[in-house]
């Protein structure tokens, strides 16, 4: 799984998939994902209880620029650290609101290891992010969770 900054478009924002079940059933829910990844960040292999602390419950959508569909596509096990290059809108918010740049330098210099980049490559993947982001959020998006069970097996 490649490591790439996917920004939520802002008319999605708060949609997301916890918020559709009760807290019981996505404790499931993420727990069949951490299985399924065998307690390994999917992205960097990290894993939970020697490597991290903890591992997150990713999901991926596929946004249809042609229907304007929020398509959830997979969910995956992921590490704070990829987790935060993913959200690199929202990292670099809490960075800036906790006026701690170590947050911000510390996500820049994992995504640029897992990517085996430089920091101009990391400009460049910021900016056409923001780009197809802004582009996104002139849009509403209608979510479409159909594939959920066919991801997680609970
Ligand atoms: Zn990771």
């Amino acid at each position: 799984m490649k490591l790439e900054i996917e920004l939520i478009p802002q008319t999605a924002w708060g949609e997301n998939l916890r918020s559709m079940f009760t807290a019981s059933q996505w404790t499931k829910i993420r727990n069949a994902v951490y299985k399924k990844y065998d307690n390994k960040c999917t992205i960097c292999g990290a894993e939970k209880g020697k490597d991290v602390k903890r591992l997150n419950a990713h999901e991926v959508w596929e946004f249809d620029d042609k229907t304007n569909k929020q398509i959830l596509v997979n969910i995956i096990a992921v590490c704070d650290r990829c987790h935060g290059c993913i959200h690199y809108g929202r990292t670099q918010q809490t960075s800036k609101e906790l006026n701690d740049p170590s947050i911000l330098e510390r996500i820049n210099e994992h995504y640029m290891k897992i990517n085996n980049c430089d920091e101009a490559k990391l400009t460049m993947d910021i900016f056409n992010a923001k780009l197809l982001w802004m582009q996104r959020s002139t849009k509403k998006w209608e979510l479409d969770i159909s594939k959920v069970f066919d991801i997680v097996d609970i």
